[in-house]
């Protein structure tokens, strides 16, 4: 498959996204992933990607494109991807369209997450994250909680709270995509390519998803 998953911070994309990947061997892009290892690692990229993401604002357009250029490239692409988190802005929007043209890359169709306002709030204050950066498994305290010690059930490393899930990133990140990310749904509307799922299971979801891609 090749989808785009849409939907504010909190909808599940990460979820929804990790299982797609188990139904035909596509992969999961997520650029959130891909600039949090880059932050860890140091790199000239997580340097310069570090503020704007502690702040939960968006990192600038430009780094965005280079990596997801390459990375449209590289050899696991071609049984199909789950964009993630990515595009975040109608720029990105635009310029990823350009490139699928140059790559003679067609998209299925755009996933539009749809969840309420209060669930979202409810999720990204209740979630903590793996963090091994080989795992970043999600877990969520009240449903989905790691080990009794905080640690996660897949690798033992220790699960946290990321830095921009404090209540004032938060807040910042929801703001930022009411302004820069949610005019993408009257993007891909016009592009004939948007479906929307309300989205309060993400089994549901994925099932929703799945047969879409067959119908
Ligand atoms: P996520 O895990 O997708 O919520 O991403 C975490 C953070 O990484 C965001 O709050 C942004 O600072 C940054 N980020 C991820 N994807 C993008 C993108 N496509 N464009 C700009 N910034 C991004």
């Amino acid at each position: 498959m090749r989808i785009i998953l849409l939907g504010a911070p909190g909808a599940g994309k990460g979820t929804v996204a990790k299982l797609l990947t188990e139904f035909d061997g596509s992969v999961q892009i997520s650029t959130g992933d891909i600039l949090r290892s880059a932050v860890k690692e140091g790199t000239p990229l997580g340097k310069k990607a570090k503020e704007y993401m502690d702040r939960g604002d968006l990192v600038p357009d430009s780094l965005i494109m280079d990596i997801m250029e390459a990375r449209l490239q590289e050899p696991d692409c071609r049984n199909g991807f789950i964009l993630d988190g990515f595009p975040r802005t109608i720029p990105q929007a635009e310029e990823l369209k350009k490139l699928l043209t140059k790559l003679n890359i067609k998209l299925d169709f755009v996933a539009n997450l749809d969840v309420p306002r209060d669930v979202i709030l409810d999720r990204l204050t209740t979630r903590r994250t793996c963090c091994n950066p080989e795992c970043q498994a999600i877990y969520n305290i009240k449903s989905n909680p790691p080990k009794e010690d905080g640690t996660c059930t897949l690798c033992n490393h220790q699960t946290i709270q990321r830095d921009d899930e404090t209540e004032e990133a938060i807040t910042n990140r929801l703001e930022t995509y009411n302004q820069k990310t949610a005019p993408l749904i009257g993007f891909y509307e016009k592009e004939g390519l948007l479906k929307t799922f309300l989205s309060l299971s993400s089994k549901d979801t994925v099932a929703d998803i799945k047969k879409t891609l067959q119908s």
